[in-house]
This record gives structure tokens, C-alpha cells and sequence, in this order.
């Protein structure tokens, strides 16, 4: 039994002693004092354990199975209820989700179930606030001098978030309904009192029933609640397929999150997002020109799950006054945040689509 616990002399260097701070885009923990290349030693053997899925049934049943269990010291924040893991060498002085301070607040042990694997930082706080800077620069409908006074309020704060990944075999049976269009001429008195007549689009519905199904690989779910999933989730795709067993060597100096959103919490989440693709499925297979779902019964069958850290960068800006909190995908440098609008631009645009249109009704009725 490997020994979870981070202990100093897993990042201390080994020429000096000195703490050591994972370097993202590197493979190795560079000694600031000394400059002495500390390679983190990754297992390529167990490289395969990374992407092992669990068998989810089994996995509950055997929930006392400590060898599963981790133990980490947390910093719960008041504000925001983010639970904060803090390894060595991390400074925790605020909160990385909401900036509130950490003022008199103790770290205390808590035990989860132990992530089996992680995707490092691959890019840098310097890349990360270029992202950031060409992110800002493209925003559609930002006001003007959002470029100019966008500033920056806090540090890019790197912290692995919890996820969990699902896969399932799914078989759904549905009921429902297919609509049909057809015309009908149909006769109306037009404002001059003229009988006139016209084509109108009516449905027909037959009742349908059938089943679908599909395998879904590698759900993901968002474990935390301090990041909003809407942002979150923008953060997709991330390259699942280089990931690597857990090894907090590579948190050295970067904080992670503890999960708030447990195993069984998160299999919920998983069925409702298959279930907007399962119900895609079904409108596909009822055809016609419209579709009413009435009943959906789904097996999910086989559902293996992992339990994972993906690094995002955690920042905020301010403008004008406001503060508006944004993440970055720290794989990639995507983007994702709160942003200004400018609602004088969104206004005309409307005005101008308003008046394209009655320009276009004032041609049409010139022709008649
Ligand atoms: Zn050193
Ligand atoms: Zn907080």
C-alpha cells in the first residue's frame, strides 16, 4: 500500500532540501534556490491504473474499503463553503473561489474517496493571463473600453478541481407522438371585405413507441460547487487521454479542491446529461416533422465511474467598480467567465434588426 499522505521529503530538493514547486508544461519540480532538475518519476506502468474505470455497483457496495480513502487537510471558507485542500508549500491566504481572507481559520482532516488520477498545469499564470488578455480583447457585444479598464484584481490562482467521469450502457423505452404537417385552404374575409382564401399548416399525430440506445463515455461532472458549472462546463474538451495516476507531486504549490458533490450526487448529475442527449435520440428516431415525448424509462447498465483533478486557473477582474470572477482551462488556456455587456450596442443591433425587418414587410407589400 503506496502512502497517500504528501510528506515533505517528496518535494523537498534532494541536493538542498529546499521546498519545491511544480512548473506546469515541465515534468520535473526545478529547485528555485539551487537550480537542481528534481524529475518526477511517473509510473509508466500504472499509466493504464489512470484510466481504469470502477465498476460503480461494486464500488458502493464495498464502501468501507479504506484502501479506496484518502485522508487530506482542508480549509473550509466561511463565504463560500469552498473547501480548499492545501498541500505543502501552498500559502493560503484567501479564498481561491471568492477572495475572502482565510483569518482564523484552522485546517482540519477530512477523509474522500482518493482520485485515481489527474491531468497537471501545462500552462503557465504568464500564459494563462495572455489567454485571459486575448479572451477579453474578442468578447462579442463588451463595451468599448472594456479592453482599456479590464484589469486584473487578484492572481491567477492555480487549483485542481474534483471531478468525477461516467460511462454507461444505456437502453431507453419511450412513448409518444409524430406529427405530421399537412395544408388546408381555408377562406377568410380580408379588410377591404373580400372573400379571399389561403393555405393553412395544421398536424396530425400518431402515437408512437420505440426504444433507443447508446453508450456514453466519459460523462463528466464537476465535483465542486464553488465554481458555477454553466463557466465551468465551457471549459470542455480536456484531454482525458493524458492522464496520469494521481501524484500530488504535481500540486506541489497549487492548491486543490476537496469534492462537495459526492459519488451517488454525481451519478444523478450524469443521468440528467445523458438524458438531454437520450431524449435527442428519441426525437430522431419518432421522425416526422414534430415530436411529443410523453414517457422515458432508461437502464443504465455497466456504469463504471472515475474519480479525477483537472487544473483550472482561477482569477478575477474588475470593471468599473464591479468585479467579475472568470476560469481558464489549464490544459489549454480556453476561457470562461462573468462578463459586461453593453447594452447600448445590444439595443441597436436589435433596432437595426427591427428596422431591417419593417424594410423589408414596407418591399414586400410594395410588390402586391
Ligand atoms: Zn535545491
Ligand atoms: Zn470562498
Amino acid at each position: 500500500m503506496e502512502n497517500n499522505q504528501l510528506t515533505h521529503n517528496e518535494i523537498a530538493c534532494k541536493n538542498c532540501g529546499a521546498k519545491l514547486i511544480f512548473k506546469p508544461g515541465t515534468q520535473h519540480l526545478t529547485c528555485e534556490f539551487c537550480g537542481t532538475y528534481n524529475e518526477i518519476q511517473i509510473d509508466y506502468s500504472k499509466v493504464k491504473e489512470a484510466h481504469e474505470e470502477r465498476d460503480l455497483v461494486s464500488f458502493l457496495k464495498n464502501k468501507q474499503d479504506v484502501s479506496q480513502e484518502y485522508t487530506i487537510q482542508t480549509i473550509d471558507c466561511k463565504a463560500c463553503g469552498a473547501k480548499t485542500s492545501v498541500s505543502a508549500n501552498t500559502v493560503s491566504d484567501n479564498c481561491s473561489f471568492c477572495g475572502s481572507p482565510f483569518e482564523n481559520v484552522q485546517a482540519h482532516e477530512i477523509r474522500l474517496i482518493k482520485p485515481q488520477a489527474l491531468l497537471p498545469f501545462n500552462i503557465q499564470s504568464k500564459e494563462g493571463h495572455e489567454s485571459f488578455k486575448k479572451w477579453i480583447d474578442k468578447l462579442w457585444w463588451a463595451p468599448n473600453d472594456l479592453k482599456k479598464y479590464a484589469r486584473m484584481s487578484e492572481k491567477l490562482q492555480g487549483v485542481y478541481i474534483p471531478y468525477w467521469t461516467f460511462d454507461a450502457d444505456t437502453s431507453s423505452s419511450y412513448s409518444g407522438a409524430r406529427g405530421e404537417h399537412y395544408y388546408e385552404s381555408e377562406s377568410y374575409t380580408d379588410n377591404n371585405g373580400n372573400k379571399q382564401t389561403r393555405q393553412v399548416q395544421k398536424t396530425r399525430w400518431y402515437n408512437v413507441s420505440g426504444r433507443v440506445s447508446r453508450f456514453f463515455d466519459d460523462v463528466l461532472v464537476m465535483a465542486s460547487n464553488s465554481l458555477p458549472a454553466k463557466y465551468a462546463d465551457n471549459l470542455e474538451p480536456w484531454d482525458l487521454n493524458n492522464l496520469i495516476p494521481y501524484d500530488p507531486k504535481f500540486m506541489s504549490g497549487f492548491r486543490s479542491e476537496a469534492y462537495q458533490v459526492d459519488l451517488e450526487a454525481g451519478l444523478g448529475i450524469s443521468k440528467e446529461k445523458m438524458d438531454v442527449v437520450i431524449r435527442q435520440d428519441i426525437r430522431m428516431d419518432i421522425g416526422g416533422d414534430e415530436q411529443r415525448i410523453y414517457t422515458v424509462n432508461t437502464a443504465h447498465k455497466e456504469i463504471t465511474f472515475k474519480h479525477i483533478l483537472l487544473p483550472i486557473w482561477i482569477s478575477a477582474y474588475r470593471y468599473r467598480e464591479k468585479v467579475y470572477r472568470f476560469m481558464i482551462n489549464g490544459r489549454n488556456g480556453k476561457v470562461s467567465g462573468e462578463r459586461p455587456y453593453s447594452w447600448i450596442k445590444i439595443t441597436l443591433a436589435v433596432l437595426a434588426g427591427m428596422a431591417a425587418a419593417g424594410a423589408i414587410y414596407y418591399f414586400s407589400e410594395m410588390q402586391q
